[in-house]
């Protein structure tokens, strides 16, 4: 396991803060009035998730289902598997899916497709980062936080191996680039 001194900072705690804001305050003012589920995927959107939610200004209810994609290693195989579902029905609510990153997008394609067949009354996606990249399917962001490089990132959520998702900045780690 690499040292967490050798992950090279990409994206400041300071940026992603000032960035989160700026998302909670566009959904605040999208969905005001509205009946908003915040859905996030885990594990990998957990502290996004929980700066977004504090930074939306609406009495927001939040869920959270977790995945895991088979194949090998970091390569999405593009084969999701749904581990723990969701606690409430989300039938006539805005659903909002929070991911950390969308790269593939074959993750964010394959919840799209399932949870939209739930009937929610809106369907959305908010994604702290999107690596265009590597694009497989095409899912619309409405809510994207920072376009990165075709690099593996670690911090803020993001792991390898289960390590550095409690960096509080987003870094790339040496040897994955
Ligand atoms: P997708 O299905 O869009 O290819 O993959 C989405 C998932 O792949 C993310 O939720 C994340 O778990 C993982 N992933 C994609 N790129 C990275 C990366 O650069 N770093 C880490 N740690 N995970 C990534």
């Amino acid at each position: 396991m690499p040292p967490v001194s050798s992950v090279r900072p990409l994206i400041s705690a300071e940026a992603i803060q000032a960035r989160v804001r700026e998302l909670g305050a566009a959904i605040s003012h999208d969905y005001q009035g509205k009946d908003l589920v915040v859905v996030g995927v885990l594990k990998g959107a957990f502290v996004f998730l929980a700066d977004l939610v504090r930074a939306i200004e609406l009495p927001v209810a939040v869920d959270f289902l977790s995945v895991a994609s088979y194949g090998a290693g970091t390569e999405s195989s593009g084969v999701v598997r749904l581990i723990e579902d969701l606690s409430l029905p989300i039938e006539g609510k805005h659903v909002l899916l929070v991911e950390d990153i969308v790269d593939t997008g074959l993750t964010a394609s394959y919840l799209l497709d399932n949870l939209a067949t739930r009937r929610p009354a809106s369907l959305r996606l908010c994604a702290l980062l999107h690596k265009p990249a590597r694009c497989r399917v095409e899912v619309p962001i409405a809510y994207r936080g920072f376009v990165v490089e075709d690099v593996f990132l670690v911090g803020y959520g993001l792991d390898h191996d289960q390590r550095f998702r409690n960096l509080p900045y987003i870094g790339v780690l040496p040897g994955r680039e």
